[in-house]
């Protein structure tokens, strides 16, 4: 556990996108933190569909999972406000990577 003590310094995960090789690219979506794995986040946010037999706009909702490197893991919670960006597969769910936490959960709008 010397990742702590250290403060972000070292940092061993191969799949982050600031110390390892993870390149991102792509396209990339904003969302609220709706649960928390040890190195992967899921996101939520909501989109509007254009429906054209009512002429009128649905809300629909997207789930994704993006990777969370170890030396980011701290600062992000549930119901927290996070960008994530597009990466190559990681795994069968995950292709996606935690960028930046844009706000916490207290200071919504
Ligand atoms: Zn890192």
């Amino acid at each position: 556990m010397e990742n702590k003590k250290a403060n972000q310094i070292e940092c061993n995960d191969k799949f982050c996108s600031k110390h390892g090789k993870l390149s991102i690219r792509g396209r990339s979506f904003k969302g609220k933190v709706i649960r928390k794995f040890p190195k992967r986040i899921c996101i939520e946010f909501e989109r509007t569909v254009y429906i054209k037999k009512y002429e009128r706009y649905s809300k629909r909702k997207t789930k994704l999972h993006a990777r969370l490197p170890d030396c980011m893991a701290q600062d992000v919670n549930i119901g927290d406000y996070v960008e994530i960006r597009e990466c190559r597969p990681i795994s069968k769910i995950i292709h996606f990577c935690f960028v930046k936490k844009i706000q916490s959960k207290g200071a919504e709008k």
